[in-house]
């Protein structure tokens, strides 16, 4: 016989303004199998909790249901107190009648009905409920970082630091990410190479740091603790151990292109070092621009003819003509994501001139133009003809906040980044004029405000509110045309430069989440688990997130966010063996027609092919086997298979059919309600 305790809960006034909790609590009172039922104004307090514990032991209880908030929130708290009070914690079903009932119906009556069918559904399914127990897997202790901007290289550390074995995986042939390329940061105008450098020497140092560079994430396999992963490592054509950075191929190379780490404003040869500090400081030859290289196979991989310029000019023979990319394997039991941003481009910009007059930037370039490493050593110079420019127009929010472009978001940095921008060009040019273009002024970090009001109180920076419609170029002066909203002027401002904030969005990550099988959210950005309690996490077990690639951020946020996700990754590695939920696919494999539906739904790849052999080991028949530690619990197997012999544990058919008469008012199913109590 059932004795299921029910334990309806107010959240405060959040459900009870809308439920009557103490009618639900008394409806309860009366469905089969309920032996009490109660109401308290917070149940997952102390005092709540310990009003489950004691009812489950006074009562002998063999199943609780909490009717409270969702249970993303609340269901390993009162699973937790189920357990402490000798339950099985597979026992308590959570019915959630605050997203579902109090915070979306204004009609308490409707809302009072329904969160009671939705309790009557929920002791239903407790009745046909099964004990289970967490799957315990091990875990490999040894972590995966992807992506080298100043996120991937927080997370590498601290994993590092505590004494964890790190793979870090950058695209570039040095990492160092955005943040290498700024110039200085806000608010406190520190140098950016000189607080992100020792970082990344300090990488390169490490023991525990494997450091793929010129990298890339081929293929992920494997499972939560226990990941195989499958690295490209691009042929660099150069010996990464030989080479000392003596740059005497580089006299030697005719091929100029322009250099990406200076975006564009300079150039550099076919074999270069991205920038003096780079790392690792070794040289790599860009076969896509080597005239020497041919396109080897359909593959898009290149082969380098031998070039008789670096042979003579390289006297340590570092230089590889026969390197060819090789594929690494490296098995890891946790992986932080850290991909970083791009800058929007298209539309929303060229609508301002860029791409078509030289003299209109985006940020990243103007933080190259008057960086002291950068291609004028800090001279702010115009790109077109050289000249110290004595008026620069800032506009901001350039495509972002604009859902015409795909960007209904604020960027979170530009703000600060022009308020950046307009007093280190004041620095530079006294008496240059800076305007600021903006919608409204977005500075809610720590010292933010102050750095605005001092750019606009102490360094005469004058900044318009209002939007520019478009840039235009008379002679050698641009022209921008706007509005300035307080005062309802047309504006016509004359610039030497015009510099952009243009909208940080997601890299081109896609494909990677893919193999991570993480989700993008609308904007392409990667998803956490939950925005407010699971930050870094991600829905795939074991895959965390940290920076600009979760949305965008300034670097204290990234910095934090990196080292989050860091600390998940250890609590996870600290671990002698992982805990799971149980509720994953079981197979009937007596009665399994090895049709393989099911393995064809599995996005999780947790269905294999299991060979059935009789004594003299003699193929019988193969059947559906679920890898416990790869199956996520979603349910699509079950859907697909049609004789219907995969279920998943805590969800099966008569569950299932149990809740839904309760809620329908159908028959229950037969034959199957659990007398047991099981403990533990
Ligand atoms: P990133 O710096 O973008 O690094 C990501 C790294 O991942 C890169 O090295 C990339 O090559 C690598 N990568 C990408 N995809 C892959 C892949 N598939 N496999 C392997 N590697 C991959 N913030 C401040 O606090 N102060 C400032 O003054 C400031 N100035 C700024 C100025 C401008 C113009 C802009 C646009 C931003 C500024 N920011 C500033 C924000 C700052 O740049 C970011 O907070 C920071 O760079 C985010 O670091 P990240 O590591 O998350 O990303
Ligand atoms: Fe077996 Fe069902 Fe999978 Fe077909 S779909 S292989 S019957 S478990
Ligand atoms: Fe794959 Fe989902 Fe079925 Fe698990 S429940 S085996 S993840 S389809």
């Amino acid at each position: 016989m059932s004795r299921v305790g029910v334990f309806v809960c107010h959240c405060g006034e959040n459900i009870a303004r809308r439920v009557d909790v103490a009618a639900v609590a008394g409806f309860a009172r009366g469905l089969a199998g309920v032996t009490v039922a109660e109401d308290y104004p917070y149940m997952c307090s102390a005092p709540g909790q310990k009003l489950v514990r004691d009812t489950v032991q006074a009562q002998h209880l063999t199943g609780v249901v909490v009717a409270a908030c969702s249970p993303h929130l609340h269901e390993p708290t009162f699973r937790a107190a189920s357990a402490e009070a000798g339950l099985n914690p597979y026992f308590c079903e959570m019915a959630n009648i605050r997203e579902h009932c109090a915070w979306v119906h204004e009609d308490r009556a409707a809302a009072t009905a329904k969160a009671a069918a939705l309790v009557a559904s929920a002791v239903e399914k407790v009745k046909y409920d099964d004990p289970l127990r967490p799957i315990e897997v091990p875990v490999t202790k040894r972590a995966l970082v992807v992506g080298g901007g100043v996120a991937g290289i927080r997370a590498a550390l601290d994993i590092a630091d505590a004494g964890y074995e790190v793979v870090l995986v950058e695209r570039d042939p040095s990492i160092g990410g955005n943040m290498s390329r700024l110039s200085e940061t806000f608010p406190t105008l520190d140098c950016s190479q000189c607080i992100l450098t020792p970082l990344m020497v300090q990488v390169s140092r490490h023991p525990k740091i494997e450091l793929l560079t010129y990298s890339e994430v081929e293929e992920v396999g494997g499972y939560v603790g226990n990941f195989s992963v499958k690295i490209r490592k691009k042929a660099r054509y150069v010996k990464e151990d030989v080479c000392t950075g003596c740059d005497d191929c580089v006299a030697a190379c005719p091929v100029v292109v322009p250099n990406e780490f200076d975006m564009g404003l300079a150039w550099r040869k076919a074999i270069y070092v991205p920038f003096p500090q780079a790392v690792p400081n070794v040289y790599t030859l860009d076969a896509t621009a080597c005239v020497n290289a041919g396109l080897e196979s359909k593959r898009g991989t290149y082969r380098v003819l031998a070039c008789e310029r670096w042979a003579e000019a390289c006297t340590l023979d570092a230089i590889d003509y026969d390197m060819r990319d090789e594929i690494l394997e490296r098995e890891v039991g946790a992986i932080v994501v850290a991909t970083g941003y791009g800058l929007i481009e298209g539309k929303p910009t060229s609508d301002y001139g860029y791409g078509l007059y030289p003299d209109v930037l985006n940020g990243l370039e103007f933080e190259r133009l008057i960086s002291a490493s950068g291609p004028t050593f800090g001279e702010l110079r115009r790109p077109s003809d050289g000249k110290v420019p004595k008026s620069i127009v800032f506009i901001q929010c350039v495509g972002s906040r604009d859902p015409r472009h795909g960007v209904p978001y604020c960027s979170r940095v530009c703000c600060m980044v022009t308020t950046k921008h307009a007093l280190l060009y004041r620095e530079k040019v006294p008496d240059g004029k800076a305007t600021v273009f903006y919608i409204d002024i977005r500075a809610p970090g720590k010292g933010y405000e102050e750095f605005v009001a001092r750019a606009m109180e102490e360094e005469h920076v004058l900044y318009v509110r209002g939007k520019v419609a478009r840039v235009t170029k008379h002679g050698d002066k641009l022209h921008v045309y706007g509005v300035d909203t307080l005062s309802g002027q047309q504006l016509e401002v004359e610039a030497d430069l015009v510099v952009l904030a243009t909208a940080l969005v997601p890299p081109d990550h896609a494909e990677l989440a893919r193999k991570l099988r993480i989700s993008t959210d609308a904007n392409g950005f990667l998803s956490e688990a939950h925005p407010k309690l699971r930050p870094v996490e991600t829905l795939s077990a074991g895959v965390f997130i940290a920076g600009a690639a979760q949305g965008p951020k300034d670097i204290p946020d990234t910095v934090a966010q990196a080292s989050a996700a860091a600390s998940k990754a250890l609590e996870m590695l600290s671990q002698p063996l992982l805990e799971r939920e149980p509720t994953v696919a079981r197979v009937n494999e007596a009665v399994c027609s090895g049709c393989f539906d099911c393995q064809r739904v599995c996005a999780y790849g947790a269905i294999s092919r299991q060979e059935i052999r009789d004594r003299q080991g003699n193929l019988v028949r193969l059947v559906a086997r679920v890898n416990e530690a790869l199956c996520e619990g979603c349910g699509a197997c079950t859907a697909a298979c049609r004789p219907r012999v995969i279920d998943v544990a805590g969800f099966d058919d008569e569950q299932v059919f149990a809740q839904l008469g309760a809620i329908t008012g159908g028959p229950a199913p037969v034959g199957r309600e659990r007398v047991e109590v099981m403990t533990g």
